[in-house]
């Protein structure tokens, strides 16, 4: 075990209360840059989420009931801490995820910035007196908390994948069960501990960590107390998940996979489009939902853009994440690295060509070298397939209307970048784009003040900005009539 684990906490936190599971077992939680465990975390299951479940419903009234100034007050607080304990956060971060360190403090305030975003929204719930149809009546419009929610997150942003949800369900007045991923429970577990320190009441937010994930998950979606769940994850167990949620009717919120394309179009500023797709691709060694997976180069610019990106690419420094100056930390796990070498060696066999890169990093078992390859085609598994990894395959294309189409052909749809210096063409192409977010002459679009979220299979329900705050409240119908004297 590593010093910097010593003070986090490992046990699932139900009803404001530290809790082994009832089985005593533990998981250990690896470093994926060293493969050295760094700790053993509770290893909990159905009995402890019906207990998670329990304690939430328990402190929904009070906390629902609580003015909404003093809800945001605690919020504050949350987010506040987190800033303050950013050099202590961003080191368990990095260890149990791999990436940069300068890349774990920077989600560690991301994730504050909901906070503070949403502790704000909380006290803008506002509702509606709408005109009715007689003199004697008033249709009055107000919201509701949904009620007990549950959250189940993924490893590439263990922090603010899960403190993004529960700065808008609390805000709300919901409360929240909490499953993080296997891999990175460490980071969520943190968050709460500065939660329950800033004073959220017990219950409000319970956490369950565990490797059953079907078991939890099993009893999260089943369960008629808990009314909405919200997933954030691959599109493979985010269907599984919606099927589970039909028999009790909940209201779901999914934030699913992406196969993002980037356009770069011969009129556009070629090292604006370079400084954008490094930005989009190569944070968190590629894997996050919104890294640009297809890049589509005019063929005009494509031997230049090609070299540019090439020679910035070379420069990316590989390595530990604890160490200064690193870009790029390992993949998450053995599976993650073996499907990036399938999808490059598919490629490679389809015709395609190594620009720099394209195999294993001597850094450690998990490391791949940032890799970018050109000549592919829509045929190849690695414009079909999440990459999830360090590589930018480019692909020529001669007109608009063709990389319009070329882009939509996927089932995805949630994150597009698209680079022009033509302001006709980038309302054009951004309006035909069938995604939930699109970046015009931006690579980074993330931020709490605007709606995160996609279409087609990439999921439903927006999180960050004022919709997010919808994605956890009922509109509530009351129709006041016997008004007239
Ligand atoms: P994943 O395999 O779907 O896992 C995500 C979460 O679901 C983890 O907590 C996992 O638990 C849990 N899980 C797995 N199987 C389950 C089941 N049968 N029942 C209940 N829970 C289950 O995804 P991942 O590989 O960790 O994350 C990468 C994916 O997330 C990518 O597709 C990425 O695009 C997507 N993502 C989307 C967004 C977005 O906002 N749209 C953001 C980030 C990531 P265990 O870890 O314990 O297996």
């Amino acid at each position: 075990m590593l010093d910097v684990m010593l003070s986090v906490p490992t046990q699932a936190l139900i009803g404001g209360t530290w809790r082994d599971a009832e089985s005593g077992r533990r998981f250990d939680v690896r470093d994926p840059a060293t493969g050295h465990v760094v700790a053993s975390v509770s290893d909990c299951g159905a009995a402890e989420t019906r207990a998670a479940i329990a304690a939430a419903d328990e402190a929904l009234a009070s906390w629902s009931a609580m003015p909404a100034a003093g809800r945001a007050a605690i919020l504050r607080r949350w987010a506040d801490l987190m800033i303050e304990r950013v050099d202590e956060l961003a080191p368990v971060l990095t260890r149990e995820n791999g990436k940069p360190l300068t890349e774990a403090r920077g989600e560690i305030l991301y994730g504050a910035s909901y906070l503070h975003w949403f502790s704000e929204e909380a006290t803008r719930a506002y509702g509606d007196v709408i005109p009715a149809p007689a003199s004697d009546k008033r249709i009055i419009v107000t919201k509701a908390p949904v009620g007990v929610c549950a959250a189940i997150t993924p490893w590439n942003f263990p922090n603010a994948m899960l403190v993004r949800k529960a700065a808008a369900a609390l805000a709300a007045g919901c409360t929240l069960v909490a499953k993080p991923a296997a891999e990175t429970p460490l980071s969520a577990l943190l968050a709460a501990a500065t939660g329950l320190e800033a004073g959220l009441p017990p219950g409000v937010f319970n956490i369950v960590p565990g490797v059953d994930a079907a078991a939890i998950g099993g009893v999260l979606t089943s369960s008629e107390v808990v009314r909405k769940l919200s997933f954030t994850g691959s599109t493979e167990v985010g269907r599984k998940l919606l099927a589970q949620c039909a028999p009790t009717v909940k209201r779901v919120s999914m934030e699913l996979g992406g196969n993002a394309p980037f356009i770069v179009f011969d009129d556009s500023d070629l090292d604006a489009a370079v400084d954008g797709l490094m930005a989009s691709k190569f944070r968190n060694a590629g894997q996050t939902c919104v890294c640009a997976n297809r890049v589509f180069v005019q063929n005009g610019v494509m031997a230049e853009f090609a070299s540019r990106l090439a020679e910035r690419v070379a420069t990316l420094t590989v390595g530990h994440g604890d160490r200064s100056g690193t870009d790029i930390g390992p993949l998450i796990s053995e599976a993650a690295f073996a499907k990036i070498e399938r999808l490059v060696s598919d490629a490679l066999a389809g015709g395609a060509r190594v620009l720099t890169g394209g195999g294993k990093h001597p850094a450690g078992d998990l490391f791949y070298q940032p890799t970018v390859i050109d000549g592919i085609t829509a045929d190849m598994a690695v414009m079909r397939e999440e990459i999830f990894g360090p590589v930018a395959p480019l692909a020529g294309f001669e007109t608009e209307a063709d990389v319009i189409a070329l882009a939509n052909a996927t089932e995805y749809g949630l994150a597009a970048y698209v680079y022009t210096r033509d302001l006709g063409r980038a309302w054009r192409v951004g309006e035909a784009l069938a995604y939930g977010m699109v970046g015009i002459n931006e690579g980074v679009l993330s931020s709490a003040a605007a709606p995160f979220g996609g279409v087609k299979q990439s999921g439903f329900g927006r999180e960050g900005s004022r919709y997010g705050l919808d994605d956890y409240l009922e509109i509530k119908y009351m129709l006041m009539g016997g008004l007239s004297a």
